[in-house]
């Protein structure tokens, strides 16, 4: 038989056979009419997915790169950003920025801790000179489990009526867990194919309003491959300034029917009961949640490693014996916790596979825990 495995890392995800189904066919010319179907459907599609009416560009990146042309294409040399610093993807838009010579601020709070809007207001209060160009948060900081309260920072952002850009990276929420662009005043979103969109990894995406571009025209930093113009001008005639991943773009088509037949605000419960049922069952077999506050992620739960209990041996056994892949601590987490991802194409009764098959792998390990606990829990939970 087929050994199925369940990766339950933070990204990439499972991509359903739909999807598989969808990349796997001949190419097309990435110039041609077909193509520019393809494209404007998925521009368009991504729009409404961000509740957004603004310019939105796709890149054959990683989602880093999109962080990275964000940077290329606002800033300039000296420019002041604020970024956050409560774990890995928040410190990355600092370490992208200080590469191209701008000087990241870092909001310093605990890794396990979200930014709260009071934070964000003494930091804007405290520059009436709008020498902060940007704020970069990411929706979730996937590295501890975290998810940062995105509506209501817009909020103070907006009220504080600072120059700078309010930018956000929903590499781990988009298309989980709910996020307008427009209502809320984000001036820029990014993201990537790989988690919420059940897609491999390989494209990136970026929606700029029109404060980001008005910004972009002052950036004075050397570009050409991140070069929104180039982008932009390309998409007025729906192709790409270069060779575009066709068969990854021709899954993200099939990954956008597939949202919209499920219905979106049926996405974002699915995954919030995901991340609910995953807590409890956690917590019903005696393990630690890494964040106890309201600001945990719907996508990832993240988990202190229980005492006498090793990361490498237990993700080695959950992986050989169980076939069930799990993400370790990253960071100065490295060692000390582990992370289950609830992200994209799974249900309720997958829960019972993926954590009767953790449960199974703990008691190999010598943990005490009564055979059976997650299901237990899960059931109790069922309704
Ligand atoms: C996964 C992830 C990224 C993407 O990183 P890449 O490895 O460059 O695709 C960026 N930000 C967040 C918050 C993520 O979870």
């Amino acid at each position: 038989m087929e050994q199925k495995e369940y990766l339950q890392i933070p990204g990439p995800t499972n991509v359903p056979e739909r999807i598989l189904k969808a990349m796997h066919r001949p190419l097309v010319n990435h110039r041609g009419p077909e193509f520019r179907e393809l494209l404007k459907f998925c521009v368009e599609h991504l729009k409404q997915l961000l509740c957004t009416e603004n310019e939105l560009f796709i890149f054959p990146s990683s989602g880093s790169g999109a962080i990275e042309s964000t940077i290329v294409n606002f800033f300039s040399a000296g420019d002041a950003i604020v970024h956050c610093a409560n774990g890995v993807f928040g410190e990355r838009a600092g370490t992208i920025a200080k590469a191209y010579g701008l000087n990241p601020l870092p909001i310093s709070k605990k890794w396990g801790e979200a930014v709260q809007p009071e934070d964000l207001k003494v930091i804007l209060d405290n520059d009436p000179e709008g020498y902060i160009k940007a704020v970069y948060v990411p929706h979730c900081e996937t590295s501890t489990g975290i998810q940062q309260p995105i509506e209501a920072l817009a909020r103070v952002h907006r009220e504080c009526k600072h120059p700078s850009l309010f930018i956000v990276d929903a590499v781990s929420s988009m298309a989980m867990i709910p996020l307008e662009q427009d209502k809320w005043g984000i001036d820029v979103v990014i993201s990537g194919s790989q988690k919420g969109l059940m897609l491999p990894p390989g494209l990136s995406l970026v929606s700029i309003n029109a404060k980001a571009r008005a910004q972009e025209e002052k950036s004075n930093l050397p570009k050409w491959y991140w070069n929104y113009g180039a982008m932009r001008k390309a998409l007025e005639e729906w192709s790409l300034p270069f060779t575009p991943p066709t068969s990854l773009i021709f899954g993200l088509r099939e990954s956008l029917i597939m949202l919209e037949e499920e219905g979106i605000e049926n996405v974002y419960a699915r995954h919030e009961k995901l991340a609910n049922l995953t807590r409890s069952a956690c917590e019903s077999m005696g393990l630690e949640l890494f964040v106890k506050s309201d600001d945990y992620s719907r996508t990832i739960t993240s988990l202190h490693l229980p005492e006498n209990i090793q990361w490498p041996e237990l993700s080695e056994i959950c992986r050989k014996k169980y076939h069930l892949v799990l993400g370790g601590g990253l960071g100065q987490l490295k060692g000390k916790i582990f992370r289950i991802g609830h992200m994209g194409n799974l249900d309720e009764q997958d829960l019972y596979s993926i954590l009767g098959r953790l449960e199974a792998a703990l008691i190999d390990q010598g943990y005490p825990v009564k055979p059976g606990t997650s299901a237990a829990s899960l059931i109790q939970k069922y309704d």
